[in-house]
């Protein structure tokens, strides 16, 4: 799977870096509050171990005293020191060993009021008096420092206190012994216990505080010492203990459970961000599909699955675009709508794969051609589009439409061979023509029709006439399409066919008529093309033919001639429909004279062969119209079975004005009586016309030099004889 830079750095950026800066935030608040948390547990039971010495190192100075005091308010005491000689027996039994055994005293003296001593007891046993001068100093500064009143005769008076003797810190007691009635004798009691390790020993089993240990100097454990004064606060040294941490202790069980914790939670948070790494990068793969897919369908749906060019849709909305660009610009906007000419034909011919290759290839004709921010597009079918932006004048589109013709006009080359075609183009311009793309689409398709009306492989840019001649057609169109229903100003005229003379008349053309409300008379010239573009000319048609086939039920001499379409003649069932109509209006197919053109031959010259030949069976005479003015009439006379030809109005009305026209017309004659056929010359306007005509041997005259087309009354007045003037 291929990973986009942009994910990737979009995934660090958005995923990646906030959940490991939570992930650390989280850590750090942590291990602080643990670390916090076990100083402060350290530092709270520093404090208490403070006070839990303290209170026991008091509560040993009070039990000292306490002890001394159970001897000193002893009255036989009192009463047998006052007896001389002492009984240092009794004193060693009472005194020092009872002290000593009892409570652990270690140095015992009984001094008199001049604080010499009478009795010495030291290390559990009775030794002479003598030394007693390194007890003196503190003893002294004890009592002084207290102020302790001794007097003798007063109340009860005892002190303790620590002290350094020999430099070793000790605990001393004093106290009076009593006389006996309850007041201070001579003699006072001293007693120390050295803070020795016995000392200490009891004091931390009392404490519950561990390895207390004395130094005078440093203390041993940093935090865990206490600083020990004499009453008057003069420091003696330190005790220190091993100090109880349970801040520390806590942290000992905490720290590797919370480390293993932090491992866990990241590695968990790892495996978080594998899968929302692989999952998410599915997704951005999948929504890249999908914008691809959704581009493609985007690109389908604006593109011709063809040509690959922009289709009808995208074409419009570029023209739209353009168009709003016009507001803020100079220049011209130019659409060139463009129809193959022959296309048709070339599918027809070669097939819808060969019809496909030649719009692709006239596809990439037109793309070469524009410049690059020009619009090509294919509208469907053979219509393309070019847009053209910024154009400053019409000489500019003038040279493109040529260039375009003359590319398109160059051959094609379909399965193997070589086809021709051409293109015609109708052109509309922005603003000249119109600044909304509706507007500009339809001018230019009117210039298109222009350009295809007025004999294809041309280009037309749109002007105004135009627009009012198309919606003339449009409005007329309209009108036909009533008056069809109607027929009310419909009619159907007559001319006569003359026989060569000029004196008889043989036959008669039915030609349409159509008086417009508005308009007037409307050439059949102009609005059979319109009938036949709308649809509408099966129905004109079959009309005349009706009213013909009655009108010729009164002539019975006379034959009838009636024009047919060739979109008529090529309609399915255009033969049965014919003959029933000639069957419903009770004549002769034999009267009937169908008048065709060259034009029911080009497209399919076996299926016309074979309409005509059915139509000769059912009795009908076939005329071949304006002959002369097609491809290669002489060609087509012998492959078909006519009846007659018509000789063009144009061929006669060039007789005696072109040089060659009457030798045109003779070998014409001679053909079509060479294959049995009648040979009638249209518009005859002048006598001599006629008389070169009736020199070159046709059989029938028609034209104004006899009779317009009349009504239907008229007729009568036609057959009389008169003498051409
Ligand atoms: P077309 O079949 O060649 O008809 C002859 C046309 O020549 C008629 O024009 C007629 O009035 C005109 N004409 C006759 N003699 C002369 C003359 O001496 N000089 C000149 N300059 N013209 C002459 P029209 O009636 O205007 O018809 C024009 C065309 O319309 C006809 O040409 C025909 O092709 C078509 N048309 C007329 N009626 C019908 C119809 O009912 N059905 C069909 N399908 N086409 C019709
Ligand atoms: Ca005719
Ligand atoms: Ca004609």
């Amino acid at each position: 799977m291929k990973i986009s830079d942009s994910f990737r750095s979009h995934f660090i950026r958005e995923v990646l870096i906030p959940l490991v800066l939570v992930l650390l935030i989280t850590f750090t608040a942590a291990t602080f509050t643990v670390w916090w948390a076990t100083a402060k547990t350290n530092r709270d039971a520093a404090g208490q171990q403070q006070r839990i010495i303290q209170t026991s190192l008091s509560q040993s100075l009070a039990e000292m005293i306490k002890q001394n005091r159970s001897l000193a308010l002893w009255q036989p005491l009192g009463s047998r020191l006052e007896r001389a000689p002492l009984d240092i027996l009794w004193l060693n039994q009472n005194v020092g060993a009872w002290l000593t055994e009892m409570f652990g005293h270690q140095l015992i003296y009984i001094l008199d009021e001049h604080n010499q001593p009478v009795y010495r007891w030291e290390w559990g046993e009775n030794v002479p008096v003598a030394r007693f001068e390194h007890l003196r100093p503190p003893v002294t500064s004890l009592l002084n420092k207290l102020k302790i009143p001794f007097a003798i005769g007063s109340r009860h008076a005892e002190t303790v206190d620590f002290t350094l003797i020999d430099k070793r810190p000790a605990a001393l007691a004093i106290s009076a012994i009593d006389n006996g009635y309850g007041q201070n004798g001579r003699f006072r009691l001293v007693s120390v216990k050295y803070l020795d390790s016995s000392y200490l020993d009891s004091l931390a089993q009392r404490s519950l505080l561990r390895d207390l240990h004395y130094a005078d100097g440093n203390p041993l454990h940093k935090g865990a010492n206490y600083l020990l004064t004499n009453v008057a606060g003069e420091p003696l040294g330190y005790i220190s203990w091993r100090p109880s941490t349970p801040g520390s202790q806590m942290f000992q069980v905490i720290g590797p459970v919370g480390l293993v914790m932090v491992l866990i939670i990241t590695l968990i948070c790892v495996l978080m961000i594998r899968r929302l790494w692989l999952s998410s990068s599915r997704l951005s793969q999948s929504l890249l599909q999908l914008s691809a897919s959704e581009a493609q369908a985007q690109h389908l749906a604006f593109h011709d699955v063809l040509t690959g060019l922009p289709n009808r849709a995208l074409v419009e909305e570029r023209l739209t675009q353009a168009l709003g660009r016009l507001m803020r610009s100079e220049g011209q906007i130019a659409l060139l709508l463009l129809d193959l000419d022959r296309f048709k034909l070339v599918n027809d011919t070669y097939g819808h794969h060969a019809g496909d290759e030649l719009i692709i290839d006239v596809g990439h004709r037109l793309s070469e051609l524009v410049r690059e921010n020009d619009t090509v597009g294919r509208l469907g079918g053979d219509e393309f589009v070019v847009i053209l932006e910024g154009i400053t004048s019409l000489h500019v589109i003038e040279q493109l439409c040529e260039r375009i013709i003359a590319s398109l006009a160059r051959p094609f080359t379909l399965l193997g061979s070589q086809t021709w075609i051409g293109v015609s183009i109708g052109v509309a311009t922005a603003p000249q023509n119109a600044s909304d793309r509706l507007e500009l689409m339809r001018k230019a398709d009117i210039a298109l029709y222009e350009a295809k009306s007025q004999g294809r492989g041309q280009h037309r840019i749109f002007d105004e006439s135009m627009d009012e001649s198309v919606k003339k057609r449009q409005q007329i169109a309209g009108d036909l399409r009533i008056a069809l229903q109607s027929k009310r100003d419909l009619a159907v005229y007559y001319q006569p066919l003359m026989d060569i003379a000029g004196q008889k008349v043989v036959g008669l053309e039915a030609l349409i008529r159509w008086n417009h409300p508005v308009h007037g008379l409307i050439s059949p010239g102009d609005f059979i093309p319109l009938a036949e573009e709308m649809g509408l000319i099966i129905q004109l048609g079959e009309w005349v033919l009706r009213e013909a086939c009655r009108v010729s039920l009164a002539w019975p001499d006379l034959s009838m001639a009636i024009n047919v379409s060739p979109l008529q003649f090529r309609s399915a069932g255009f033969v049965e429909r014919v003959k029933a109509i000639v069957k419903q209006e009770k004549t002769q197919p034999s009267r009937i004279e169908l008048e065709i053109t060259e034009g029911v031959l080009i497209e399919d010259e076996k299926g016309a062969q074979e309409i005509m030949s059915e139509l000769r069976q059912a009795g009908f005479r076939i005329a071949l119209d304006d002959f002369g003015t097609g491809y290669s009439s002489l060609n087509y006379l012998r492959h078909f079975s006519v009846d007659k030809i018509k000789i063009d109005r144009s061929f006669t009305q060039s007789l005696g004005v072109t040089e060659n026209s009457t030798a045109i017309i003779e070998s014409v004659v001679r053909l079509g009586q060479a294959m049995g056929l009648t040979v009638t010359a249209e518009g005859v306007e002048t006598s001599s016309q006629m008389q070169a005509l009736a020199e070159a041997g046709c059989n029938q005259l028609q034209g104004f030099l006899f009779s317009h087309a009349v009504a239907e009354e008229e007729i009568k007045a036609l057959l009389t004889p008169r003498k051409a003037s």
